[in-house]
């Protein structure tokens, strides 16, 4: 096999504090790798601004001029780390064998790219980055994602454990990447679904290079629901027997009702009217809620509105 063309895409909002140590790491070991004889000397990064609002564009045009190996993609608004990404790799498919995406805070240990390129060149078509532990993350995050993540084993969705989007797509996988048209993204959803020869590289996560991060903990929940309700239906099939199991207490509170009119025993009590009707309405607004939730996701997918759109681009 020839050298492949490997690109490495880096989505970026608000990265200044980072972004050059990023930068020169990053580049660094591509020339490395260039220079082995392991890659392409086409191979590239380019770094994804999604709309930044502080100097992280000028940095990547520094960037641009400092590297040869380094691009750069201006989005023209901030559409979410999910969009950016799908941007990169979109725009980039083309143009490389393979592409690697990896957050532009340096969390996530840079050195097993190689290893990533080695098993793609064995014919491995997607490299999962699967944390070893999660020591830097507080316990809170730590606990949440595991929940999250065996929730999401529950509900039968295919996800990989401990794997963020840190991984090396081949040319295959992103074409049929590109023929996923749905706004709600959830990337760690959809790569495994698409399947081929898949493997996983084993790494420790860093703590942030600097800056803080932006997925404070409302945005997370927002991503792990929309995970789930993006790959899964069962939030709805849990309405149905939460419906059941309502209808069967009912059943049971019917009959004790029809005991206790031939026992004599029927104070006409308020409590025994007014509290299964809090109690339904309750459970009626919480299934509707979750139905909502679905007609939500429908909406916005049948307006099939682009999910993004590129300002300029440097190569
Ligand atoms: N990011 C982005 N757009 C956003 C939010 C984040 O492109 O609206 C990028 C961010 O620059 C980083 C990556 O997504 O490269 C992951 O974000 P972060 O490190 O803040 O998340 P965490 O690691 O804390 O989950
Ligand atoms: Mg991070």
């Amino acid at each position: 096999m020839q050298k492949p063309i490997v690109g490495i895409v880096l989505p970026c909002y608000n990265e200044e504090l980072v972004l050059k140590e990023t930068s020169s790491q990053i580049n660094n070991i591509l020339e490395d790798l260039i220079y082995r004889g392991i890659i392409s000397h086409d191979s590239f990064a380019a770094f994804v601004d999604d709309g930044s609002k502080d100097n992280t564009w000028l940095l990547i045009e520094e960037s641009n001029v400092l590297y040869k190996t380094s691009r750069g993609l201006k989005l023209a608004a901030n559409v979410g780390h999910q969009n950016a990404l799908l941007a990169g790799l979109l725009t980039y498919k083309d143009e490389a064998d393979a592409l690697v995406s990896i957050d532009a805070d340096l969390q996530d240990d840079i050195s097993v790219i190689e290893e990533m390129i080695l098993k793609f060149l064995s014919g491995v078509d997607v490299v999962y980055g699967v944390r070893k532990e999660r020591v830097t993350d507080t316990s809170f995050k730590r606990n949440t994602a595991l929940l999250f993540y065996n929730l999401m084993k529950k509900m039968k969705v295919n996800i990989i454990h401990n794997h963020a989007d840190y991984r090396l797509c081949s040319k295959r996988v992103l074409n049929a990447l590109s023929d996923f048209g749905e706004v709600n993204l959830f990337l760690r959803g959809i790569i495994p679904s698409i399947g081929f020869h898949k493997e996983v590289v084993y790494y420790n996560r860093l703590e942030r290079f600097a800056g803080e991060s932006k997925y404070p903990f409302k945005k997370m929940a927002a991503f792990a629901w929309n995970g789930i309700t993006s790959f899964s239906n069962y939030p709805l099939k849990l309405v149905t027997i939460i419906g059941f199991v309502i209808f069967f207490l009912c059943l049971i509170m019917s009959g004790y009702a029809v005991f206790a009119l031939f026992t004599g025993n029927l104070v006409p009590g308020w409590l025994s009217t007014v509290l299964p009707m809090y109690f339904l309405g309750g459970i009626q607004l919480f299934c509707f809620g979750i139905i909502g939730e679905y007609i939500g996701k429908i909406y916005l997918e049948v307006k099939k509105r682009p999910r993004y759109f590129i300002d300029k681009r440097i190569d």
